[in-house]
């Protein structure tokens, strides 16, 4: 039976600004072997005692040391992907402030805020092209695995299994098709576009009006339609003022089998890979205008995933009805199959190791050991 939800938490190590700009590690400590996060407090971070300790635990706690491939292997991903071919549903999202490492872990690069800069226009003039390499993150390892897993599949057994992808963006509680430019904000203008309606219907649960849906044939297919949508989240991002670290992407691969001998019989599941919006906390920034109304959904976005996964811990202890408030957050409503029932769900909580970053940290942490 599917378990609870997993959470890992990733270190990512300092970055050479970060170093040169003499940021220290001291107050952050990875416990590998007891997988315990232990953050060590002076008497200047906590009000409490002098020189105590915060210990947070956790499924899996992985340093700075890991390479991509490391994470993917310790994170048990391949196991997880067989699962959907077994017809599960599952989901992997990244949480973690902005520069904790959530688009490195997921994707490996990040094309929206890297690259050279066009200083007259401010745009970063990236056309990304996505290849296999050492540095691929989550994603792109599970589309490589997922169709080596189903090519295995339908050759030892009589089974015929299709797989198409769609790539959305949530922004200010709007869905945008990362993979239709129609449906992306024109320049200038972030509200031009409506976003795409979701209706509810009883076997697809939560769905995206008008999303466009690709069968893929091969894993290079895939890709090629991961590649186009983070062209499109490139494009997108600048439209919408660099609303990158504001929005949450969903890349799903849905999974449709039937055997050989009963076309009729057809096995839906399907695997969401999500680079969630930065979780840092507003308010503190004295966002307004726009920028507030976007961190105020972000966060509603962020406090409702937390409710969900928590009514669903809840609901597993207590064998209670809780109520789960899905429908209080688009995203909650689009990962609702993959978080709730017959499915599983693993959560990698990313990390800044910098003491500058202690407080968003403990923020981070606490949120992370909620949903485990
Ligand atoms: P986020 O998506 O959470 O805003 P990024 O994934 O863009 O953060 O990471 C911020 C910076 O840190 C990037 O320059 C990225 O390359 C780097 N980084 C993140 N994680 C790692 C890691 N594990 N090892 C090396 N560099 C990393
Ligand atoms: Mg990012």
């Amino acid at each position: 039976m599917p378990s609870k939800i997993k959470v890992a938490v990733r270190v990512r190590p300092l970055l050479p600004h970060e170093r040169s700009n003499k940021h220290t590690e001291e107050k952050i400590e990875c416990n590998q072997d007891k997988k315990q996060i232990v953050l060590h407090l002076s008497d200047k971070d906590s009000d409490q005692r002098i020189n105590s300790k915060k210990i947070f635990k956790f499924d899996k706690v992985i340093d700075g040391s890991y390479t991509q491939n490391q994470v993917f292997e310790e994170l048990h991903i391949k196991a997880l992907i067989g699962k959907v071919l077994e017809g599960y549903h599952a989901t992997i999202f990244a949480y973690g402030q902005t520069g904790s490492g959530k688009t490195y872990t997921m994707e490996g690069y990040d094309y929206v805020n890297s690259g050279p800069k066009n200083l007259a226009t401010g745009e970063r003039n990236v056309k990304p092209v996505i290849k296999y390499t050492d540095d691929n993150g989550v994603s792109i390892r599970a589309i490589k695995d997922i169709f080596e897993q189903a090519d295995k599949l339908r050759s030892t057994r009589t089974k015929n299994i299709k797989i198409s992808c769609s790539f959305l963006q949530i922004y200010n509680e709007k869905v945008f098709d990362l993979l239709n430019m129609a449906n992306l904000p024109v320049k200038g203008n972030a509200n031009s576009v409506g976003g795409l309606k979701m209706r509810w219907n009883k076997t697809e649960q939560f769905v995206v009006e008008n999303l466009f849906v690709f069968e893929c044939f091969s894993a290079e297919d895939a890709l090629k339609i991961f590649n186009t949508g983070i062209k499109n989240r490139v494009v997108a991002s600048h439209n919408m003022n660099n609303a990158s670290s504001r929005s949450h992407c969903i890349f799903t691969m849905n999974v449709e089998q039937s055997s050989s001998d009963d076309f009729n019989n057809v096995v839906i599941s399907k695997l969401q890979l999500v680079d969630l919006a930065g979780s840092e906390r507003v308010g503190l920034t004295g966002n307004t205008g726009v920028a507030y109304k976007e961190s105020i959904d972000i966060n509603k976005s962020l406090l409702t995933l937390r409710k969900v996964i928590n009514g669903l811990a809840d609901k597993k202890t207590n064998q209670k009805k809780a109520h789960i408030p899905y429908r209080e957050s688009k995203l909650t409503c689009l990962l609702k199959q993959s978080l709730g029932g017959n499915s599983y769900c693993l959560m990698i909580a990313c990390l800044p190791p910098s003491d500058f970053y202690l407080d968003e940290n403990i923020s981070t942490l606490t949120y992370a050991t909620k949903a485990s």
